[in-house]
């Protein structure tokens, strides 16, 4: 085994017997991106001399003694979190150029960790799709088959992680973007709950939705990455003053008595058959371990999609007001004066996806309409948030399929934006509902392609699922496969 296809936890074990060194660990992170990255294209920007330097550091500290779970380790950041000097781009022409003055509370924390960053991954066009096919910078592939995408909107940072470009990554989920791509990459990705991971200095999409998480190798990294990552900031109103828990503790606590809840409205039509075999396999691993699962009921599911396509975009619409080409950013040529400037600038810098965002948000938000739509969603989300908690009276977790299919081809559903939007159709309720919800591999189908399987929990009970997901992995008994690159 190369040092870049381990884990988090088994490099530390390494890095703390003195048996590794950090800089030991880059070099072969980055050996493998000069191998893999033309046939992937995860990165947008890679940050070799940089890590280089970090890895020295953290080499330093770990002769010094000063290590943490993190120190030393190759972390990759999707390209809508801010990084001081480093280009933030989202993935947009609008952006393309744009140096932040300052890092974005997750990446100080990581960075605080002894923590080094590999390079920003790619992502759909300010984190508005399913497929990573919208960036500026081009697609990224599927390590598993790269006639495939590998999901979205952060494509590049469940890729980087199944190709071992890296060893662990952070994406955003606003309505499916980490768990969506970490199921189509057959890695562990996890959304926490809304105000559980600072957003300060994540680019905004839709600002009551959006959450920064893990992907990671195995969940006992996604708990070690959760520790670090999880908890109160001043600079981000909606981050919530609670404890955060040790992740790890809950690792190896099993599942017996546990009851699971199984709700009818995720298990319909249209879900590839091979998907549904895994599901009812998942269930049979889960219940002998000592859960029982039960039939529920979200009665309001078959709204979720509507509702998220109102919301999303009516937010998008105004946090994207202020890409004009003034502040920072593009700006396309000077028209003769400033309306024809924006109008120019925005026609330029935009790509087509976030301009239909863009306009359908303005619409459901205008004077007239803000009753009929976005009020109207709104009231909406709050009975599926009130279907969840209902729910979680009667089980201590939810499972579901990630996604209702495997990774589909390059260019499949580029021209049908609403089968696009169906990719998410399992993941979008956790964000209208704010809960934490975490995807973990559940098998492939039998052309070799990844399939995951959700689990979903109360408000702040990222505990359970990591609990849950460790008990599952441990057990399933699931073929060791790596991507064939
Ligand atoms: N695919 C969904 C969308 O396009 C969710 C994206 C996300 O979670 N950022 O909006």
């Amino acid at each position: 085994m190369e040092l870049n296809q381990l884990t988090i936890h088994e490099l530390h074990e390494l890095i703390t017997k003195r048996e590794v060194s950090s800089t030991q660990i880059v070099q072969s992170v980055f050996k493998r991106i000069e191998t893999v990255e033309k046939d992937i294209h995860s990165y947008v920007t890679l940050m070799k001399e940089r890590a280089f330097a970090a890895a020295a550091d953290a080499d330093k500290r770990i002769r010094e003694g000063d290590i943490t779970p993190m120190t030393g380790i190759p972390v990759a950041l999707k390209d809508v979190l801010c990084t001081k000097g480093i280009r933030t781009t989202c993935g947009s022409r609008i952006l393309h150029n744009y140096i932040p003055p300052y890092d974005a509370t997750v990446v100080e924390k990581l960075k605080a960790a002894g923590a080094v960053f590999t390079g920003k991954v790619n992502m759909d066009e300010f984190a508005m799709g399913s497929s990573t096919e919208t960036s500026c910078f081009g697609i990224t592939r599927n390590p598993w088959d790269l006639k495939r995408i590998p999901g979205g909107s952060s494509g590049g940072s469940a890729a980087a992680v199944a190709a071992d470009e890296c060893i662990a990554s952070l994406g955003s989920d606003t309505g499916g973007s980490i768990r969506q791509p970490a199921a189509l990459c057959g890695v562990v990705g996890m959304k926490p709950t809304y105000g559980r991971v600072s957003r300060f200095g994540l680019v905004a999409f839709a600002s009551s939705l959006d959450q920064i998480g893990p992907f990671t190798k195995d969940v006992e990294d996604c708990a070690i990455m959760m520790n670090v990552i999880a908890g109160y900031d001043s600079r981000d109103s909606t981050s919530v003053p609670l404890d955060v828990p040790d992740y790890t503790a809950f690792l190896s606590r099993g599942i017996d008595g546990w009851t699971v809840g199984i709700p009818r409205e995720y298990f319909i039509e249209g879900i590839d058959p091979e998907v549904m075999e895994a599901m009812k396999s998942t269930i049979a691993v889960i219940e002998g371990l000592g859960a029982k699962c039960v039939e529920i009921s979200l009665p309001h599911t078959g709204y979720c999609l509507a509702v998220y396509y109102i919301i999303a975009p009516a937010e998008a619409s105004s946090n994207l007001a202020r890409y004009d080409g003034v502040k920072y950013g593009f700006r396309a040529g000077d028209g003769r004066d400033l309306l024809e400037m924006y109008k120019k600038t925005r026609s330029a810098g935009f790509g087509a996806e976030v301009k239909r965002r863009i306009m359908i948000g303005t619409y459901a938000l205008s004077s007239g309409y803000y009753d009929a739509y976005y009020k109207k969603a709104s009231q909406v989300r709050g009975l599926i948030k009130g279907d969840f908690e209902k729910a979680f009276t009667q089980c201590d977790v939810i499972l579901t399929p990630t996604s209702p299919t495997p990774a589909f081809t390059i260019g499949e559903k580029m021209d049908d934006p609403l089968q696009m939007y169906l990719s998410d159709i399992f993941t979008i309720s956790a964000n209208l509902a704010g809960i934490p919800g975490i995807s973990v591999p559940c098998g492939f189908t039998r052309r070799g392609l990844p399939i995951g399987a959700q689990f979903l929990a109360g408000h702040f009970e990222e505990g359970k699922l990591i609990q849950m997901a460790s008990a599952y992995e441990k057990n399933a008994n699931l073929e060791k496969r790596r991507p064939n690159l």
